[in-house]
């Protein structure tokens, strides 16, 4: 069908390794991670839903499908939402207010050819986004990540940071882990909460000498270690933080 992109199959994704050994690997192989992002698929015609979820599962995406407005509702919330417009039980329209009245879960709205003039409603009652059909699955790819990226800035800049089972409310300063709050330094929290503002990227030590300490001053890096340490044994997931020897620290959490 000319709704999809031809898909080939992909060759096996490499998991990533907590230890050590291969962290420098796992860096480069991993610049986004699609297994983490758990989509939801409102999308009631089986023709266009089976090959969809079909395709966004080989590109790595965790996908539930449901087929009605009610259903999409009672799932729990997933990652990002894609939501079509046309619904047997209720539209589109009514789905997502609904949505965007309880979460800021991302919504991308999908519509069938020629309902241009929907795109304002759709992005009036909280989508973040709009594809029309057909489309093909890179395409939406794209868009799915560029919805994650803005949605994850916004809800960074709102103060409240979600990586798995890790809290942060950066406006309150409390810490989570699997719902438990726990109890860290404010440099411990500083620390944290810089890592977590970009979870698997890799944090340069100068940076966060600068951006926690405001020192440049090299002997402070010891600092670094102390801190770090403490955060490891607190968080209880020593794995969570890691050294990349040579460059600075990243936090990797399993979502
Ligand atoms: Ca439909």
């Amino acid at each position: 069908m000319e709704s999809t992109d031809p898909v080939r199959p992909k060759a096996p994704r490499t998991r990533r390794t907590a230890g050590g050994l291969h962290v420098a690997r796992a860096v480069a192989a991993r610049s986004w991670d699609t297994g983490s992002v758990r989509l939801l698929l409102v999308e009631d015609e089986d023709a266009i839903a089976e090959p969809l979820a079909e395709g966004l599962r080989r590109e790595g995406f965790v996908v539930e499908r449901v087929a009605t407005g009610k259903a999409a509702l009672e799932v729990a919330e997933p990652d990002l939402v894609l939501l079509d417009l046309g619904l047997p039980d209720t539209d589109g329209f009514s789905v997502c207010r609904e949505l965007r009245s309880r979460s800021s879960v991302p919504i991308i709205m999908v519509t069938a050819k020629g309902e241009e003039v929907d795109r304002v409603v759709g992005l009036e009652v909280g989508a973040d986004d709009y594809m029309v059909k057909p489309f093909g699955i890179r395409e939406l790819v794209a868009r799915i990540r560029a919805v994650t990226r803005r949605t994850g800035e916004r809800r960074a800049a709102q103060g409240a940071v979600r990586i798995g089972p890790l809290e942060l409310d950066t406006r309150s300063r409390r810490v989570f882990v699997e719902g438990a709050e726990i109890d860290l330094t404010p440099k411990e929290f500083d620390l944290l909460a810089l890592l977590a503002s970009d979870p698997g990227a890799v944090v340069s030590r100068a940076r966060i000498l600068q951006e926690v300490w405001q020192t440049t001053w090299f002997g402070s890096a010891k600092t670094i270690d102390v801190h770090v340490a403490a955060l490891r044994r607190k968080l209880g997931h020593p794995s969570w933080i890691e050294t990349v020897r040579g460059v600075g620290l990243r936090l990797h959490v399993p979502t």
